[in-house]
C-alpha cells in the first residue's frame, strides 16, 4: 500500500511530523481509454510514445502487439490511450463516454486511426500509479523511513510500498527479500533499485 496512507492508518497515531511528511508525499495518477478498432493489424509497435503538444495523449499501447490473447476477436484491435493526470483533475473528473470521444478525436489527429473505425470503448482509472520525484519527497521520506525503521516486524516492498518508480522485476526482489528476511536474512529493501534515484535513466520506460 502507498507509503502515505500506510502512515495515516497506523495504530497508535504516529509522532505528528512523521505524519505531516507522509503526507507531503505525493502522486501521480493515471488513466487509459481502451478503445477496440475494427482493423486487425495497425501497425507493428507494442507502444508509442506522443510527444505532439496538439493532444493529451501521452503514449499508446496495442495490447494485441504485447500478445494476441489480450484480444478476443483478431479481427479487430484494441488500443490503449494512456493519459497522466491528477486525481479530480479535469480529466480524471470527465465522464467515461467523453473521454472515449475525446480519446477517439486524439487518435485521428495524430492520423493513427479512423474514428469511424472504432467500435467501443471503455476507461480504467488508476490512481497512485507514480510516485512522484518532487524536490521535497526525498526529505518527507526520510523522516518517514527513519520512523518505520523501529517497527521490527515491518518491511516496506514495492513501488508505492518505498515510494520508489520500481518496475515490476525490482517491485518483486523486494517481496522476494523480504521473505528471506522473514527466514533469517538481513537485507536492506531500500538499496534495490537505489541508484535510478540518482542518475535518471533515458531507457526507462514505463
Ligand atoms: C502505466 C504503467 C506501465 C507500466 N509498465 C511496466 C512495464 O512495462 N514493465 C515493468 O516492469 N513495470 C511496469 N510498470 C511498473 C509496475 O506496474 C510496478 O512496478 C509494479 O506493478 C509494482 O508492484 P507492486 O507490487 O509494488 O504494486 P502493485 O502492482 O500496484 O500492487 C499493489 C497492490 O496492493 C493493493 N493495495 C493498495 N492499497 C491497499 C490496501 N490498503 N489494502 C489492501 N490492498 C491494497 C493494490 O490494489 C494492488 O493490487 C508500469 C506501471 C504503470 C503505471
Amino acid at each position: 500500500m502507498p507509503i502515505r496512507e500506510l502512515v495515516q492508518k497506523m495504530r497508535p497515531s504516529v509522532p505528528g511530523e512523521v505524519l505531516e511528511a507522509a503526507n507531503n508525499l505525493n502522486y501521480r495518477d493515471f488513466l487509459t481509454v481502451a478503445l477496440i478498432v475494427n482493423q486487425p493489424n495497425l501497425f507493428p509497435d507494442n507502444w508509442i510514445y506522443i510527444h505532439d503538444p496538439l493532444v493529451k495523449l501521452g503514449r499508446v499501447q496495442n495490447f494485441k502487439n504485447w500478445s494476441p490473447d489480450m484480444v478476443s476477436d483478431q479481427n479487430k484491435s484494441c488500443l490503449g490511450l494512456e493519459y497522466f493526470c491528477f486525481e479530480g483533475d479535469e480529466l480524471w473528473n470527465m465522464k467515461d463516454e467523453d473521454l472515449i470521444e475525446f480519446g477517439k478525436k486524439e487518435l485521428e489527429a495524430i492520423g493513427l486511426v479512423k474514428s469511424s473505425d472504432i467500435e467501443d470503448g471503455s476507461v480504467v482509472r488508476m490512481p497512485k500509479a507514480y510516485p512522484a520525484y518532487d524536490t521535497k519527497y526525498r526529505e518527507m521520506l526520510n523522516i518517514v523511513r527513519q520512523y518505520l525503521k523501529g517497527i521490527g516486524n515491518l518491511q516496506l516492498i514495492g513501488r508505492n510500498g518505498l515510494h520508489r518508480y520500481n518496475n515490476q522485476d525490482h517491485s518483486m526482489l523486494t517481496a522476494m527479500l523480504a521473505v528471506e528476511n522473514i527466514h533469517g536474512a538481513n537485507h536492506d529493501l531500500w538499496s534495490v533499485n537505489e541508484e535510478k534515484e540518482y542518475h535518471e535513466d533515458s531507457k526507462h520506460s514505463d
